[in-house]
């Protein structure tokens, strides 16, 4: 308390700029009538001048996008808390807000250098930075932003000239938190593992129907995150946030997806975020995520102070209730790291029936025949109308996984080490050959997508249990589920979960037969395995009687006889992966 006195008196001195005028901190946003958003080197130049004019902020990239660009951070502390280390110190809970994962949806970048410049500078609020450190990302996707153009967002209105949606690989960030195949991802990973941020807020702006409301959020409230941190999101943030945002004069909702796009009465439905967004990575980080979409069809000025007011508004609430947050944080971490082993942790989820009535602000759409598409065409008359809907919001399980004692992975899969780096997971490496006991899988009806998704040639499969004796190199990896990520761990390791590194396809050469028989060959042993083994003989006929396409070909019945031969590959469609129950 008396340091903070301290520095307090120590002001007048130590900033100097409270004497610039107003208007020499107008960004380009501003001075464009709330047109325009800057480029990026006007970003960067605008948070090195706060750095420059504030002691309590930072500027401090923390990556390099693939064309060669640093990733913008910048740092607010009042405490000159600029090191993960030096934040802990505080005990000071830590925000995490990001703009332009998305870059073409850069609301947040505008909002948020305007309230940072606002308390920074203007010494507005500034009492909301006394119990909080902030790390603000301007532009996520750097190399997007640049691909800069009028005709980026076709359903957006505003700014006049934007970014693109993904990175100059293609790549969409916010699918990617998972396999971190970007480099802009890897480093925003290791900025979140190293800062842990008690909360993380994602700035978007949304697609689909027209409605009132300004902006729109969702926050993971499933069995996917620590139910007393989720429950703080609901009744402490956004029991204060919600209605700061409309006292501003801004609506706000839940996030809209609705069931049918022209029937609301059908009703809308919540969810649980897979892992690959930045909402359900947090979770799985065991923090909470504020995910911001303001809506596309209001004009950009309003959509950056709707953001600017809820950003706000979360500032507040982590002034004065911040602390509860980190507390209850870092105890969900020891809880996991105590008691993962064990535990059931969902793979996948979805909705089940249950609902809740809600009034429903919306704009009235209209139908007619279309020339062009010869369907039908929507059009929305501007026309308010208030209707109460049902609200889809159970959220069940539809598949998980008991969390064993450790995971073994042979050291020949040199991504994984470099990936569970990133991702805070803890691992040590076996210094001798050992012959282990493991539970794993054999994968069945493997399909790989005949397209690619995100870079990445998906697959499907069956995963079947197995149990056996493997042999694991010197230098293989044993990650042991003790730990505060460990739910990252079993996300990436577990094929049944939709963003493990198998069902990415980063596993598929498993899935490839490499030796094979020529059918002279086949022949003879295929004739003395149907002699001796009276049961595999039955099988065949089985197959041949109820397969047509097998019975007809001679090449896949000769090989259905080499893999069950001693000559087949034992290790084809085997995860190399091993679940340990025990210590070794
Ligand atoms: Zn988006």
């Amino acid at each position: 308390m008396r340091s903070r006195w301290f520095l307090l008196l120590l002001l007048p001195v130590l900033l100097p700029f409270r004497t610039f005028p107003a208007d020499g901190w107008r960004t380009a946003y501003d001075s464009s009538g709330f047109l325009r958003t800057p480029r990026y080197d006007a970003t960067v130049e605008y948070c090195k001048r706060l750095a420059a004019a504030s002691p309590w902020a930072r500027y401090m990239p923390f990556g390099r996008s693939p064309q060669g660009r640093d990733i913008p951070l910048l740092i607010v502390s009042r405490d000159r808390a600029f090191t993960p280390d030096a934040a802990a110190k505080t005990g000071k809970p830590v925000v995490l807000i990001q703009a332009g994962i998305h870059a073409g949806e850069i609301d947040g970048k505008d909002a948020g250098l305007g309230l940072l410049r606002d308390m920074l500078i203007l010494k507005q609020s500034v009492n909301l930075l006394d119990s909080v450190i902030v790390l603000f990302v301007p532009i996520f996707n750097v190399d997007g932003h640049e691909r800069f153009g009028p005709y980026n967002r076709i359903n957006q209105n505003g700014p006049a000239e934007m970014g693109w949606r993904t990175t100059a690989q293609n790549l969409n960030l916010n699918r990617d938190y998972m396999k971190a195949d970007a480099p802009e991802m890897r480093a925003m990973l290791s900025l979140f593992t190293s800062w842990l941020p008690d909360l993380y807020v994602d700035c978007h702006v949304t697609d689909g129907i027209d409605f009132q409301y300004d902006v729109t959020y969702t926050t993971e409230c499933g069995p996917n995150i620590p139910r007393a941190v989720s429950g703080w999101m609901q009744d402490t943030l956004l029991s204060r946030v919600l209605p700061a945002v409309e006292a501003s004069g801004h609506r706000i909702f839940w996030y809209i997806f609705p069931r049918e796009d022209l029937d609301l009465s059908k009703g809308m439905q919540g969810g649980a975020a897979p892992p690959r967004f930045s909402t359900g990575y947090a979770a799985l980080q065991n923090r909470p995520s504020l995910l911001i979409e303001t809506h596309m069809l209001k004009p950009y000025r309003v959509r950056v102070e709707a953001t600017y007011h809820l950003l706000k508004a979360v500032l507040t609430v982590l002034h004065s209730h911040g602390r509860e947050l980190r507390r209850l944080v870092r105890s969900a971490d020891r809880t996991v790291a105590g008691s993962a082993e064990g535990s059931i942790e969902p793979l996948r989820m979805g909705m089940g029936n249950g609902f809740h009535m809600r009034r429903f602000l919306g704009i009235r759409p209209r139908t007619e025949p279309s020339a062009i598409s010869g369907g039908t065409r929507v059009l929305y008359t501007g026309e308010p109308f208030e209707l109460d809907i049902p609200f889809y919001d159970e959220i069940i399980v539809q598949d998980s996984v008991a969390v064993p004692h450790a995971y073994i992975v042979p050291p020949e899969w040199a991504f994984v080490p470099e990936i569970l780096r990133l991702h805070g997971i803890r691992f040590e490496r076996l210094a001798a050959a050992r012959t282990v006991e493991v539970d794993s899988y054999r994968f069945g009806n493997v399909q790989c997508a005949s397209r690619p998704y995100e870079g990445r040639q998906a697959a499907t499969y069956t995963a079947i249990p197995v149990r056996e004796l493997r042999l694991y190199p010197a230098g293989s990896l044993l990650i042991p589920m003790n730990q505060r990520a460990a739910r990252v761990a079993v996300h990436l390791l577990e094929p049944r979960s939709g963003d493990s590194f198998v069902a990415w396809g980063m596993f598929n050469s498993i899935f490839e037969q490499k030796e094979y028989a020529e059918e002279y060959m086949m022949e003879g042993v295929g004739r003395r395995m149907l002699e001796a083994q009276p049961s595999l003989r039955k099988e065949f006929e089985d197959r041949v009687a109820a397969d047509s396409a097998f019975a007809r070909s001679p090449g896949l019945r000769l090989n259905w006889l080499y893999l069950r031969s001693p000559w087949a590959d034992k290790k084809l469609n085997l995860y190399p992966v091993g679940r340990l129950s025990g210590k070794l």
